[in-house]
């Protein structure tokens, strides 16, 4: 862990954070002054990730932590909650950041590609919602941030098990803001369009092009337009919205 000595600051754990707009929202939450635990799927990752949480650390003052977790494993998952937890005395953001594609028309795909998309999307996110919702309760005081995507709203050719695990995403936010917000814990959605990071990477030149067109503010997302909503979701200023589908898609979805 890199040191601060301060545990009275709020904490958080995003996962998936080891590139992309995971790494963006545990930059924009570090300079918020939150303690922040950095997360990626696997030891492979740890060496570079651990770096990222170093630089956070020595950057904005605060408490860093990087750990190697595959948040579709249960007690990966679970452990990756506690560690944070324990590590920073209270666990008050979490951001279920972590996710993966495995694109494919519907009548080509593998029963395998449909089912490791939705165990990393929606099953890690219920994983990680339930470890850290339990902590959340005792606290008394909690948010709650999932990562969607506009796909899990209006679908999208290709992308069953994407869409099909966005979708899902989106139900369980509501529901869980339903079942904590009683104990001050809010869960929101954020759905973004397309923003330029190594999952968008995938795309030939042509294909940006088209998309671009189609999109009222004329360009890709960056991960810092989604990091700006996830830290004021994670706010206190945020405790009057729970439940809510957040886009930041430049317009796409209108
Ligand atoms: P990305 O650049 O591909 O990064 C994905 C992150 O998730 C990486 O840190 C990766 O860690 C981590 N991850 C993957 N599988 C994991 C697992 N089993 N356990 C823990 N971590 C895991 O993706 P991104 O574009 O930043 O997307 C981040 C989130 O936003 C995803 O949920 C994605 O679906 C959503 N989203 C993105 C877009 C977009 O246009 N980019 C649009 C809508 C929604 P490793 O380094 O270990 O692989």
């Amino acid at each position: 862990m890199s040191e601060t000595n301060d545990t009275q600051r709020k904490s958080a754990l995003v996962t998936g954070s080891s590139r992309g707009i995971g790494l963006a929202v545990a930059s924009e939450l570090a300079q918020a002054g939150y303690n922040v635990c950095l997360n990626c799927s696997s030891e492979r990752g740890l060496a570079a990730l651990q770096e990222h949480a170093d630089a956070l650390a020595a950057r904005y003052g605060v408490q860093t932590l990087a750990v190697a977790a595959s948040v579709g494993n249960a007690d990966e998952a679970s452990a990756l909650v506690s560690v944070a937890h324990k590590a920073f005395g209270r666990l008050d953001v979490l951001v279920n950041n972590a996710g993966i594609t495995h694109d494919g028309l519907m009548v080509r795909m593998k029963e395998e590609d449909f089912d490791n998309v939705i165990n990393v999307n929606l099953k890690g996110t219920f994983l990680c919602c339930k470890a850290a919702g339990q902590i959340m309760m005792k606290q008394r005081y909690g948010r709650i941030i999932n990562m969607s995507s506009i796909s899990g709203i209006g679908g999208n050719a290709g992308q069953v098990n994407y869409a099909a695990s966005k979708a899902g995403v989106i139900g369980l936010t509501k529901t869980i803001a339903r079942e904590l917000a009683a104990r001050g814990v809010t869960a929101n959605a954020v759905a973004p369009g397309f923003i330029a990071t190594d999952m968008t990477d995938a795309l030939s030149e042509k294909q940006r092009e088209a998309i671009g067109a189609q999109i009222p503010l004329k360009r890709f997302g960056r991960a810092a337009d989604v990091a700006h909503l996830v830290r004021f979701l994670a706010s206190e200023e945020a405790g009057y919205i729970t439940g809510q589908v957040i886009c930041v898609d430049g317009g796409l979805a209108l």
